[in-house]
């Protein structure tokens, strides 16, 4: 994970407001491109200097070949709005505890994840248990990702209230393990779309928590009723693994 500086001089009487919306415009374009993560960017204006410092999982994840239309499009504009060009910079990487992405030549799978605290890319190689950086992935939807990070969003707000405990634990944990909620369902749908844009079978990560007492790998799969514990847990995660349903999932903590 690196952090980026973008940034741009502004060499007009143009309004400074109206130039940091259209650069905040800019920065979640590159988000629903795949190419920044986490949309927790520092972003400020120092005298004529607009500046922001976007998170992305490799180092050049912003070069011009993973620009989608609209980030190519918003470039241009906010170009000409300050007569200038947009500058780019690595400052550093970021907490080592972030992984390099998968760099394998063919997952044999992915698994759609995340958590509360994440800001990895939502999908995962299910062969080196790395995060599979979006913009590798063909177009999913109107140049860009968007449907995909809506899910994110959502996860992480369910994971959210669940760990913080005093408002909507319950729904939210029931969002996160039930395979019929709509989280789940918005979820599926995007896995099943992956599978069939790239070929590669891509499981959805079903929470377990406190639902299934006295949980065991003798437990069936809660979508087709059939065996799915696993011999060897995977990646030092999953404990479960559905290859009809395309679901993993890990034996409770909490027995
Ligand atoms: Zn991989
Ligand atoms: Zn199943």
């Amino acid at each position: 994970m690196y952090i980026q500086e973008i940034s741009i001089e502004i060499k007009t009487t143009a309004n400074k407001n109206v130039l940091v919306d259209e650069f905040q415009l800019l920065m979640s374009f590159y988000r629903g491109s795949g190419q920044t993560q986490g949309k927790i960017e520092s972003q400020y204006i120092a005298e004529n200097k607009i500046v922001s410092l976007p998170y992305t999982l490799e180092k050049n994840s912003l070069a011009r070949k993973y620009n989608n239309f609209y980030v190519n499009n918003q470039i241009q504009k906010l170009e000409e709005l300050c007569k200038s060009t947009l500058q780019f910079r690595t400052v550093g990487k970021y907490s080592n505890s972030y992984k390099t992405p998968c760099t394998c030549k063919k997952s044999d799978f992915f698994i759609l994840t995340t958590n509360y605290v994440s800001i990895d890319s939502p999908l995962t190689c299910g062969t080196c248990n790395k995060s599979v950086p979006l913009y590798r992935l063909p177009v999913y939807y109107d140049y860009g990702y968007m449907p995909i990070l809506s899910w994110e969003t959502n996860y992480i707000s369910c994971d959210s209230l669940q760990m913080n405990c005093e408002v909507g634990e319950r729904w939210a944990l029931n969002q996160m393990q039930d395979l019929k909620s709509p989280l789940s369902k918005q979820g599926f749908k995007i896995c099943k779309k992956i599978g069939e844009l790239t070929s590669i079978p891509t499981y959805y990560f079903l929470y377990n928590y406190t639902k299934f007492k006295g949980d065991n790998l003798s437990r069936s799969c809660p979508g087709c009723n059939k065996k799915w514990g696993l011999k060897k847990r995977l990646h030092d995660r999953y404990d479960f693994k559905c290859d009809r349903c395309k679901i993993v999932s890990e034996i409770s903590n909490k027995t």
